[in-house]
């Protein structure tokens, strides 16, 4: 296709402007479309949220779960997060979905504590995009989303990834504090893939750090990823910061961390995103996700 455009450019000298704005074109169409499909999906409430497990590797046990927004598409099916998010944030829908989001989830997080017994140590995790961190009065917003839904903030966590709270400047810092200030917790999301320096890290109002997936993955082959990985389980030990290893899928990943001490994991070896009602179940029936290989099954 290239060699055939490079043709085409060199044949017909200004048909290929023509060409390439034709190009543009439908691709700022397409992400029109998606725009208002996306804005129709909010309105008509036909999003959704799942959660995915975090399991906690010396005990097995289920000690939380992230909340991940999920569109399903009538015509397209299923539309990753990566195809939407970037697209939200640009218009500023992610402020009003990303509310939208931490109210049902806040909701969800109340039927659970209702409905079952949660570990003491059980936290809910959210995303919040850099967009949301610009709004003064996102502190507030939040507490009263708590409040409504009846769950204390001590039980939730929010995740944002360093670019966007480096995007976000002084702004962002202030509404973090005062985020912590009322009792929630702050993850690092991804972390490790952004520009964040670690002076600035020591300055920054967070809890804990979760270790992006691609450290993750060749972790037990690729001594480059394993050493990258011990220093962030020392640094977070060393400045008092929890930490969680995403992106966990097999056996060796697991062992590796947990003999460097990592405690916490999420990942497609213990469960992935599902709705609300699965891992009810979950949470009920099978308590125990991780050392399933240490499991006496005769
Ligand atoms: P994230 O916050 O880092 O979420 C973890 C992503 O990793 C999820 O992708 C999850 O399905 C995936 N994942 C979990 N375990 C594994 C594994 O073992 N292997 C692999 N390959 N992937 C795994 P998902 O749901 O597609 O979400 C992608 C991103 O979209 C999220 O990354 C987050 O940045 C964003 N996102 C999702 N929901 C929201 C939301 O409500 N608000 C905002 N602002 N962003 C969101
Ligand atoms: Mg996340
Ligand atoms: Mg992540
Ligand atoms: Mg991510």
């Amino acid at each position: 296709h290239a060699d055939a455009a490079m043709y085409k450019s060199k044949e017909r000298g200004r048909n290929t402007f023509h060409f390439y704005e034709h190009g543009i074109t439908e691709r700022a169409m397409r992400r029109l479309q998606l725009e208002s499909r996306l804005r129709r999906a909010f309105d008509d409430r036909t999003l959704q949220v799942h959660y995915q497990p975090l399991v906690r590797l010396d005990t097995g046990h289920i000690c939380g779960a992230e909340a991940l927004l999920r569109w399903n598409d009538p015509e397209a099916g299923a539309i990753p997060p990566d195809h939407f998010i970037a697209l939200a944030e640009d218009t500023g829908l992610i402020v009003p979905i990303g509310e939208w989001v931490v109210g049902e989830a806040c909701e969800a997080l109340k039927r659970w504590e209702t409905e079952i017994l949660l570990p003491a140590d059980f936290a809910l995790h959210v995303n919040l995009s850099g967009k949301q961190l610009l709004q003064k009065d996102l502190p507030t917003r939040l507490s009263d989303a708590f409040t409504r839904a009846g769950v204390s903030p001590a039980r939730v966590v929010l995740e944002l990834t360093e670019s966007s709270i480096m995007e976000s400047e002084a702004t962002g810092v202030a509404v973090m504090t005062a985020l912590r200030e009322f009792g929630v917790e702050i993850a690092i999301d991804d972390f490790g893939t952004g520009h964040s320096s670690l002076s600035r890290l020591k300055l920054l109002p967070i809890s804990e750090l979760k270790i992006d997936r691609s450290f993750i993955r060749d972790i037990a082959v690729d001594s480059d990823d394993a050493a990258i990985v011990q220093a962030i389980l020392a640094l977070s030990a060393k400045l008092g910061l929890g930490v969680i290893a995403e992106g966990v899928e097999h056996a060796e990943q697991e062992a590796f961390l947990m003999q460097h001490g990592c405690l916490r994991a999420q990942g497609y070896r213990y469960a992935r995103p599902m709705p609300e009602d699965e891992l009810i179940r979950l949470l009920v029936d099978a308590p125990s996700l991780a050392l399933r290989e240490t499991v006496d099954t005769d």
